[in-house]
């Protein structure tokens, strides 16, 4: 299969769909790869490197879309690029169609077969295109309130792992899912005095199995919540109820009752945040201070650390492209049902109930 990767053109967007290592691993399977020109040289995947692979580099997105029969990227393809799809091509990136009906509508005319990362599953009711965001955001999320908590950023002037004779500071991470995990893992590394909450109880139990008395655990109710986020220095939020908005756990009144300094993290951001104080900021400028307290709200923390995301992505993506290549779209859907729930559109028809219910397409 002739498979096409073009240059992400969303703003501020350096990640790539596939590594130098994924076009090698295609084209020892037998397929031929075409690589738009500088797709990863942002982030230090240079044409030579993807040539040396086995791709042919290619000088337009235009000549990318005209030929290949399979189109990989990453971020959902903007208006020029749905222009640009051809009926029956096959598309496999992130799409969130659900809030987005102008490329959900592209995508029908469009006539292709678009195959959507976030919707792919897997055998633990896992999302695992999706879990390596996660993955990275959770990581991210320890690295960017250690900085907030610094005084140049308005924060308490305090150091995660504290020193010899100094307390480490008290790190609270509401959400124990694949966010959460990472974020305390993280948290522990450097020292820090980490508790994790989460609704589910099995969830608690095999954290507590796992990380020992190292992290301690507790059940999320308000007086739980109040308790640990008014004494903390750092709170992370990191909860997930699929399909629905955020909840709000932390509200206004909790802030006030925080130290001034302290640092909120919210990672649901994306799925409207956990605080009642928190609105989308961007890496450009990141945080905010409300009630004293310095808000850390970036609503695609993977794009800034983009070289690691590219290669977190890629590693869990690749498989699936693999199978796509090698058996056709038709038969690797067949034979794999995680692979099939990807499915969004197909030839001008919406096939992921979720999506035709919300914008109101026929299913
Ligand atoms: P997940 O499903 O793995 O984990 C969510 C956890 O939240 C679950 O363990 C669940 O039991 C718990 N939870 C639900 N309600 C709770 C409550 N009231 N109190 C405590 N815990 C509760 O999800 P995830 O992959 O860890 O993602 C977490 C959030 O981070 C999501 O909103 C996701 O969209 C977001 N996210 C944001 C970015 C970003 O760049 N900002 C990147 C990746 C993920």
């Amino acid at each position: 299969m002739l498979i096409g990767v073009p240059k992400e053109i969303k703003n501020h967007e350096y990640r790539i769909g596939m590594t130098p290592a994924g076009v090698r691993e295609l084209v020892t399977a037998g397929h031929q790869v075409i690589i738009e020109r500088d797709g990863g040289t942002a982030i230090g995947l240079t044409n030579e490197l993807y040539e040396a692979a086995g791709a042919t580099i290619i000088d337009t997105a235009e000549e990318i879309f005209a030929t290949a029969e399979m189109i990989v990227k990453v971020k959902e393809p903007q208006p020029n690029e749905c222009k640009m799809l051809r009926s029956g091509q096959l598309l496999f990136t992130y799409l969130h169609l659900a809030p987005d009906p102008q490329q959900t509508k592209l995508l029908v005319e469009s006539d292709a077969v678009a195959i959507a990362y976030e919707t792919v599953t897997d055998n633990h009711a896992g999302l695992p295109l999706l879990a390596p965001m996660s993955e990275v955001a959770g990581r991210m999320a320890i690295q960017a309130g250690a900085h907030s908590l610094e005084k140049a950023q308005g924060g308490l002037g305090t150091l995660l792992g504290g020193v010899p004779g100094v307390a480490p500071a008290k790190v609270v991470v509401i959400g124990g899912g694949v966010v959460g995990i990472n974020a305390a893992r993280m948290a522990m590394g450097l020292g820090a005095d980490v508790t994790i909450l989460d609704r589910s109880l099995p969830r608690l139990k095999q954290l507590d199995e796992i990380y020992g008395p190292q992290l301690k655990t507790l059940y999320s109710n308000v007086e739980s919540i109040e308790e640990e986020v008014v004494a903390a220095d750092l709170v992370v939020g990191a909860v997930l109820i699929p399909g629905a908005a955020a909840p709000k756990l932390v509200t206004r009144d909790h802030l006030k009752k925080m130290k001034t300094g302290a640092v909120i993290v919210d990672v649901a951001i994306d799925q409207g945040g956990c605080f009642e104080t928190s609105h989308a900021t961007t890496h450009q400028d990141p945080i905010y201070i409300e009630e004293g307290v310095v808000h850390y709200c970036v609503a695609n923390m993977p794009g800034g650390v983009a070289r690691t995301s590219t290669f977190a992505l890629t590693n869990a993506t690749l498989p699936f492209i693999l199978a796509l290549a090698n058996k056709g779209y038709q038969k690797a859907l067949s034979d794999d049902p995680h692979l099939r729930n990807g499915l969004n559109v197909h030839r001008g028809k919406i096939t992921y109930k979720a999506v035709a219910d919300v914008l109101g397409y026929e299913y």
